[in-house]
């Protein structure tokens, strides 16, 4: 499958011990079946079997091999190739589309979130390789039909109306839907918000092919951007690093509380339909 993603994407690196909202403190960390059984021959501990096998935080809900200058124990014992998949991964996020799938990342990691938000032009979408069903990238550059890695994200935007000769109708029409709000950031004035209302849009709305609450999704993305937006202008301290830091604050808070954010979802589908 082909592998699109916003220009900037690969700018992004885990920062690890400079990261001052480490990922590896207040969230589960859930195991792989493959990664388990690579642990297990590693002799790595502190890892708990009971329903889907995690690692048994410490105190505080911090990963047990957070070291205290910021680095990864695991890492640093045997290199990036042992992490998890959940650790490895985060703190991306993937859309699926029919031949192709979307690659994004997520605002709650404090580096991801100045990257996004300090973009100067509108999100651009472009091709960066292949990538498996999961959405795992397996090769850079343009796959069988030749050209060259996208590796600044200079490449042409991706356009599935003019690459996608099987793109289904429906989802072809969500793709517009999409393209239509993304239309608003580009009027807007403040390049900072524009880039939140983009990230939003490119985040949240794809996933209505799966769960069909396309009004619930459009209701969040509308109410999240009130909500940062609305936190910004009450923020003593305008520099961009204070809104970057509100905006991932936000974002750990309530899109990365599933339970939370699907509430919202609902609350917004469900008022959408009574108001018909
Ligand atoms: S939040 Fe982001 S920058 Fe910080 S440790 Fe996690 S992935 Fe790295």
């Amino acid at each position: 499958m082909k592998l699109i993603a916003s220009s900037y994407y690969q700018r992004f690196r885990c920062i690890a011990g400079k990261c001052r909202h480490s990922c590896c403190k207040g969230w589960e960390i859930d195991i792989d079946p493959v990664s388990l059984e690579r642990f297990k021959r590693l002799g790595v501990g502190s890892i708990s079997e009971e329903g889907t096998p995690h690692f048994i935080l410490r105190e505080g809900d911090v990963c047990p091999h957070l070291r205290s200058d910021g680095l990864c124990q695991l890492i640093c014992d045997h290199g990036e190739d042992v992490l998890c998949d959940i650790c490895r991964d985060h703190p991306r996020f993937r859309n699926f589309w029919t031949g192709f799938a979307e690659v994004g990342l997520g605002l709650s990691c404090e580096e991801a979130a100045g990257i996004i938000l300090s973009e100067k032009e509108p999100l651009r979408l472009v091709r960066i390789g292949l990538c498996d069903e999961d959405g795992v990238q397996i090769s850079a550059g343009l796959g069988q039909d030749g050209g060259l890695s996208d590796v600044e994200g200079g490449g042409p935007a991706f356009d599935p109306a003019e690459s996608e000769p099987d793109f289904p109708e429906d989802e072809a029409w969500l793709w517009e839907l999409r393209e239509s709000m993304l239309l608003k950031a580009v009027m807007m004035k403040d390049p900072v918000a524009a880039r939140l209302y983009e990230y939003l849009v490119f985040r949240h709305l794809a996933d209505a092919l799966y769960d069909g609450r396309l009004e619930g999704r459009i209701g969040f993305i509308e109410h999240a951007f009130e909500t940062v937006t609305g936190l910004w202008s009450g923020s003593p301290d305008q520099s961009f690093e204070a809104l970057a830091g509100i905006a991932r604050h936000w974002s750990e808070e309530t899109e990365y509380n599933e339970e939370k954010k699907d509430a919202l979802i609902e609350r917004f589908e469900s008022s959408a339909h009574t108001s018909v």
